[in-house]
């Protein structure tokens, strides 16, 4: 059986995340983005409505939603800006739901609870200077010594670097094993050898957080390695497929909101005596940016399904993330080009459409990367293996029967 709908309580969802975006975004966007000014308050205020944990169970603090939930959020919140997407990506997709797959109980308790709530913040550190795509090449290294491991080096690029109370590290404990030889820990920026440095001048996204962080010779209990030593390849791959979600349901959101602008647009530009909405090949820019909207959805809400089935999903949500954000940025250069050179200046909201659609077509796997992959699916040179560690099927029975334990 099929069902395209959305329950009742994800439709209340879409509305009141719709309506937070056009109250406490919508009206100060063009500031923060003007002033490169990241607004943490909305944060709070998310985590008051309880977003911050939309798909997290109840059990462990979160609202016990299910993952396509986490998806209308994503889609709506960027439908205000990619920045407030991009936080939720990396706080809940990235991390918070890579504890909740791969903690053990007591970094659940200590770590997860506190950051579904939204009381405090995740990130999720691999990208470094010089490794990005090809994450083996990471330089960070976590040695053991006693009760702890000494973390060493540097990421970059890390999405709220300066605003993060936790973030997920990867680092190697043994260079010898390549990708089996990398670990995965929660480091707290409290502790002594952490700091963080914002990236300024960036194309978009320039309401949010990005930058460095820096690892010098910092203390991480070895309660804080998360799952065992040598998983963290597996981790980060695994955290991929629902950050990717979340940056492909984002997507939709920046198409939704260049087809608002352009439609609005269209009937308010006359040429040659008629609205340019009816102009047939402004029409085909209109019609092909409702296609990928929709052809996006269904890649992320099927992804999102099988999320809820507990079933793994690497290859769907690699289609889904790599289609969207080529969609969304086709759809912000359309929206550019039917405002002419309003369109050009930051009058209208397009541009900034267009400069942050960039950024997703870039991380959590580039373009190339996703193109590759599906590539490598189909020609059968790539298949998923079963993981040791599954992400919780949507209800949480298993979650709040334990906390009932
Ligand atoms: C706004 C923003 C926020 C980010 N947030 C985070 C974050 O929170 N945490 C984090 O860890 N990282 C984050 N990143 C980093 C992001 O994930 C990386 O930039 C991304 O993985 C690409 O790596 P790279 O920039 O080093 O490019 P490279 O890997 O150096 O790639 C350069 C170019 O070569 C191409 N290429 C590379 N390998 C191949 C190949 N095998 N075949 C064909 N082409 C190839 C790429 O597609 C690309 O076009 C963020 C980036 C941005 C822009």
């Amino acid at each position: 059986m099929m069902d395209f709908s959305f329950s009742e309580e994800q439709e209340l969802l879409r509305k009141t995340v719709r309506q937070f975006v056009d109250k406490e975004i919508m009206p100060y966007i063009k500031t923060w983005d003007e002033q490169q000014h990241f607004e943490a308050s909305i944060l709070r205020r998310l985590a008051e409505l309880g977003l911050m944990g939309v798909c997290i169970p109840e059990a462990y603090g979160g609202s016990g939603m299910d993952y396509n939930a986490l998806a209308i959020v994503c889609e709506e919140l960027e439908r205000g800006d990619t920045a407030f997407r991009t936080a939720v990506s990396v706080h809940t997709g990235l991390n918070s739901m890579t504890l909740l797959q791969w903690g053990n109980e007591q970094q659940k308790q200590k770590y997860l609870i506190p950051q579904a709530k939204g009381e405090k913040v995740g990130a999720f550190g691999l990208t470094e200077p010089n490794a990005g795509s090809d994450v083996a090449a990471m330089q960070t290294t976590a040695i053991r010594q006693g009760d702890d491991y000494i973390l060493n080096g540097s990421k970059t690029w890390i999405s709220l670097c300066d605003v993060a109370d936790h973030v997920l590290v990867f680092a190697y404990t043994d260079k010898s094993k390549k990708h089996h030889g990398i670990s995965a820990f929660i480091v707290e920026r409290q502790w002594e050898g952490f700091s963080s440095k914002a990236i300024k001048g960036k194309l978009g996204i320039r309401a949010g957080n990005t930058g460095e962080l820096f690892f010098e010779n910092v203390k991480v209990p070895k309660e804080n390695l998360l799952g065992e030593e040598g998983e963290g390849f597996k981790i980060a791959m695994s955290a991929l497929d629902n950050g990717r979600f979340t940056v492909a349901a984002g997507a939709c959101g920046t198409i939704m909101a260049c087809l608002e602008a352009s439609v609005q647009y269209c009937h308010e530009r006359a040429t040659f005596g008629k609205e340019i909405g009816r102009h047939q090949l402004v029409q085909q820019m209109i019609a092909k940016m409702e296609a990928g909207l929709q052809q996006s959805r269904l890649l992320v809400y099927r992804a999102g399904w099988l999320k809820n089935q507990g079933k793994r999903n690497t290859r769907e949500t690699s289609l889904a993330k790599w289609q969207a954000c080529d969609y969304a940025l086709e759809a912000a250069n359309d929206a550019v080009q039917i405002h002419g050179a309003y369109g050009f200046s930051n009058e209208y909201p397009v541009e900034r459409y267009l400069r942050n659609a960039k950024a997703p077509v870039i991380y959590e796997g580039t373009r190339e990367i996703h193109t590759i992959m599906q590539g490598e699916y189909v020609l059968g040179y790539r298949q998923d293996k079963p993981l040791s560690k599954n992400l919780p099927a949507w209800p949480f029975v298993e979650a709040a029967e334990h906390s009932m334990n």
